[in-house]
């Protein structure tokens, strides 16, 4: 049972999904660290999917991959970047994990031959995990969100869990309800009703929601607020506006003006502690964000980028935010542009249109559509001198480019692409091919942290500063190594490499023939963070200023 004097908060969303519930949770996180207090922050999806390895992105958005490796909801990623910190595995639950662990409890005996049921086994399972999330890292405070919207059939499990933490140790647990103040164009008004429902629907699972967070186009006024407060016993001062704001760092700060930290650890007997350090970075974060000094022209090049009429941007976020964080920490905004490499096949868009960048980013991704067009542009890049980032199967491509037109080998290729190519200058890793013949794709990438040796000299040993790093990595194909020596033989540098020395983490091109060029197997977006920029990020968006100031482009 609930650890006593730990604090719970979990985070339900009433109304609709999609309103930032997430970023919501990340920000209660950040002030509630701001004001000294070690924060937990845990995601509760309540899919069957054990983990979000294996969705469709255009589907899900981003897989989120853990330093651990375990691949989750993207809102984990707005987590670390608000804590500013690597959060564990234990603090990502899926029903389909607590089900799968359940399951193979009651085969292997564990339950001493009992009827095993939802109530009490699904529940205390979820309550446990709750509490090895809560053990795990010495924290003292656990926001927990959860998934979905209420009334949904598949957290009521999860809410019940808390229901039961709560009546056991009610001074240790509270609720948030995040829910959306629609304003009808046609009414002009905002409206508290669904809002009105959405707690009620919350107070026949036997919860009553300490506070509401009111998402809507607009700010919530003293009226909606009074009229939350008295339909549905919540204190007025504890109905807090969340309108639509220009940045989801101003979040917090703007949390902070409802004093929302302070009346949180009122509620839960909390101190409140020294505040201002932490705070105070933040806000000079936020005025960087709110105050470049120029502009970068950034396109990024690849495929899932939209699906009907929209740009499907959310699959990148982590890209997006570690472009935006070492930009910013220059003193410029990037301006992002969508490419769809496959415009480039079809002739719709000229190559030459990426002259007019500062710089290109291929990022990560899979199969076949579109790459001879990434391709394309990674070449234009490349002879044109114009910064290039490749992440994971960006650095792939770019080492096919470079094998096929500056060493010669023209068929140099992907298994990915053909399995039956002559040149597979990316192929699979050895103990990875069985398990894919087996069709068990769950799990079979190169996934987590790994180290990799820095060679000195390098752009990206200068970018580091260092001479070991560790990156996350989620990917199933590598630099073939057969293929190495003439790669460099014609000027390619493999700068990062595993300690062994087998495995091409970093490909680069020389200061003296290109201004950047370089290209991770792994994914530094992952770990790039407000306060503590990516460095090959930050290297990149140099390089794209100087760029920008050169109007001969
Ligand atoms: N598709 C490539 C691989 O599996 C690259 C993966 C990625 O970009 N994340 O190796």
């Amino acid at each position: 049972m609930a650890k006593k004097g730990h604090k719970y908060i979990f985070v339900i969303g009433g109304v609709m999904s999609g309103v930032g519930k997430g970023v919501t949770t990340a920000s209660i996180g950040k002030v509630l660290q701001a004001n000294g207090y070690k924060v937990n922050l845990v995601k509760v999806d309540p899919y069957l999917n054990v983990d979000a390895g294996t969705m469709n992105p255009i589907e899900h958005g981003e897989a989120f991959v853990l330093r651990s490796g375990l691949e989750t909801d993207q809102d984990m990623g707005n987590y670390e970047r608000f804590l500013g910190r690597d959060l564990p595995e234990e603090n990502y639950v899926t029903s389909g994990m607590v089900y799968r662990d359940v399951i193979e409890r009651e085969r292997n005996l564990g339950y001493d031959g009992k009827c095993v049921e939802a109530i009490p086994h699904i529940r205390d399972e979820i309550i446990n995990r709750f509490e090895k999330a809560a053990a795990i890292n010495g924290s003292q405070i656990s926001v927990i969100e959860v998934g979905g919207t209420v009334g949904d059939f598949q957290n009521a499990m999860f809410i019940e869990a808390s229901r039961v933490m709560k009546a056991k140790y009610p001074e240790d647990v509270l609720y948030i309800m995040v829910t959306y103040l629609p304003v009808p164009p046609k009414i002009g008004e905002m409206k508290t009703k669904p809002t009105q429902n959405a707690i009620r629907q919350l107070n026949s699972y036997g919860v009553q929601p300490d506070f509401i967070i009111g998402r809507s186009e607009e700010v919530l006024d003293s009226r909606r607020k009074d009229k939350i407060a008295q339909q549905c016993n919540i204190k007025p001062n504890h109905v807090i506006s969340a309108p639509d704001i220009e940045s989801i760092y101003d979040v917090p700060l703007n949390f902070e003006r409802d004093n929302l930290s302070g009346l949180i650890l009122e509620q839960l007997h909390l101190r409140k502690k020294h505040k201002k350090v932490a705070m105070t970075l933040w806000e000079d974060f936020v005025k960087k964000v709110h105050n470049p000094k120029k502009e970068i022209n950034i396109a990024i090049v690849g495929k899932y980028f939209s699906s009907g009429d929209f740009v499907l941007s959310d699959v990148y976020i982590s890209v997006i935010e570690a472009i935006k964080f070492s930009s910013f920490s220059l003193g410029a905004k990037p301006k992002l542009t969508w490419i769809s490499s496959q415009d480039f096949e079809s002739g719709k868009l000229p190559l030459s249109t990426l002259k007019k960048y500062d710089g290109v980013i291929v990022p990560g991704g899979f199969g076949t559509t579109g790459i001879d067009g990434i391709i394309r542009a990674i070449q234009y890049a490349r002879e044109n001198k114009i910064p290039y980032l490749g992440l994971c199967y960006g650095m792939q491509l770019a080492v096919i480019e470079y094998a096929r037109n500056v060493v010669g080998i023209k068929d140099a290729t992907t298994r990915e692409m053909d399995p039956d190519a002559e040149n597979l200058v990316i192929d699979i890793m050895e103990d990875q091919k069985k398990k894919l013949e087996e069709r068990n794709y769950g799990g079979t990438m190169r996934l987590g942290v790994y180290p990799a040796e820095i060679t000195k000299g390098t752009l990206a040993h200068k970018a580091y500063g260092e001479d070991m790093v560790e990156e996350r990595h989620r990917h199933r194909y590598e630099v073939n190594p057969q293929y190495i020596e003439r790669l460099e033989e014609k000027g390619m540098v493999f700068s990062g490499t595993s300690p062994d020395g087998t495995l091409m983490e970093i490909a680069e091109l020389p200061a003296k023939v290109h201004p950047f060029f370089v290209a991770t197997q792994f994914h530094p977006e992952l770990q790039a963070k407000p306060l503590t920029p990516h460095p090959l990020f930050t290297a990149f968006a140099k390089s794209a200023i100087k760029r920008s100031m050169h109007s001969s482009k």
